[in-house]
C-alpha cells in the first residue's frame, strides 16, 4: 500500500506505520528518522538540520524534497510505502504531487490520525526512543525491560532532544500552523481519510479495510 500518514507529533504515525509494514511488506519512510540518522552520522545534511530539529522547528522544504526525491526512487518502494512525517507543509505536498506524477505513482489514501491535544502532550513527555534502532517506548505504557536499554538491540533509550516541554509546545504550534492545513489540501484532492486514533490497532483495521486487505 502507498499511504501518507498525517497527524500531530505523538499521534502514533510511527507506531501505525510499523504495524502496517508487517502486513504487506510496505516500507516505512520517516523523514524524522532519516534526519536523526544524519545528525548522528554528522553528515552535511545532519549539520544543516540539527538546529531546526532541536528547537522543534521544521527543516527547510528544499532539504526534505532532496531526500525524498531519491528515497522514493529506491527499489524497496516497489512493495509500497508509508510516508511518516512527510509531507509537512503545503509546498512539500505540492512538490510531492509533481514527483509522484514524474515517477508514475498514485497513493491509495492520506490517513489523518486524530488525537486530542492532552493525550498528545502526555504521550510526548513520556516517550523514549532508541538512538540506535529508532524503537519507540513509553515510560508509562510501554517501558523497556531494563531501564534505558533497548529490548530489541540493546542500544541506549533516551528522551529526544526535541522532547523537552518547550520544544514540544513549539512543535505542536508549528504543526497547527504549517501541517494541519494539509488535511484540507488532501480533502480537495479527494484522498483524505480521517480516523480517531486512540488505539493503533483500530487505526490499522480501518486502513486495511480502506485499501482492501
Ligand atoms: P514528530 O514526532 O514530531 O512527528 P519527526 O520524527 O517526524 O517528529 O520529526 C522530527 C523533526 O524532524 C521535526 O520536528 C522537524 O524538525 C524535522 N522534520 C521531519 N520531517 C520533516 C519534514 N517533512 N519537513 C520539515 N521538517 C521535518
Ligand atoms: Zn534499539
Amino acid at each position: 500500500m502507498k499511504l501518507i500518514l498525517l497527524g500531530a507529533p505523538g499521534a502514533g504515525k510511527g507506531t501505525v506505520a510499523k504495524l502496517l509494514t508487517a502486513i504487506d511488506g510496505s516500507v516505512q519512510i520517516s523523514t524524522g528518522d532519516i534526519l536523526r540518522a544524519a545528525v548522528k552520522a554528522g553528515s552535511d545534511l545532519g549539520k544543516q538540520a540539527k538546529a531546526f530539529m532541536d528547537a522543534g522547528d521544521l527543516v527547510p522544504d528544499e532539504l526534505i524534497m532532496n531526500i525524498m526525491k531519491d528515497r522514493l526512487r529506491e527499489d524497496d518502494c516497489k512493495a509500497g510505502y508509508l510516508l511518516d512525517g512527510f509531507p509537512r507543509t503545503i509546498p512539500q505536498a505540492e512538490q510531492l504531487k509533481v514527483l509522484l506524477e514524474e515517477i508514475g505513482e498514485k497513493l491509495d489514501a492520506v490517513v489523518s490520525l486524530e488525537v486530542p491535544r492532552d493525550v498528545i502532550l502526555d504521550r510526548l513527555t513520556t516517550r523514549r526512543t532508541c538512538t540506535d534502532c529508532g524503537a519507540i517506548y513509553n515510560v508509562k505504557s510501554n517501558p523497556t525491560k531494563e531501564e534505558g536499554k533497548c529490548d530489541k538491540c540493546g542500544g541506549p533509550v533516551v528522551q529526544r532532544d526535541d522532547e523537552t516541554e518547550e520544544a514540544i509546545s513549539n512543535r505542536l504550534d508549528v504543526y497547527n500552523e504549517k501541517t494541519a492545513p494539509l488535511a484540507g489540501f488532501y480533502k480537495n484532492e479527494g484522498m483524505l481519510m480521517e480516523v480517531v486514533a486512540t488505539s493503533s490497532d483500530a487505526v490499522v483495521d480501518a486502513i486495511k479495510e480502506k485499501v482492501g486487505l
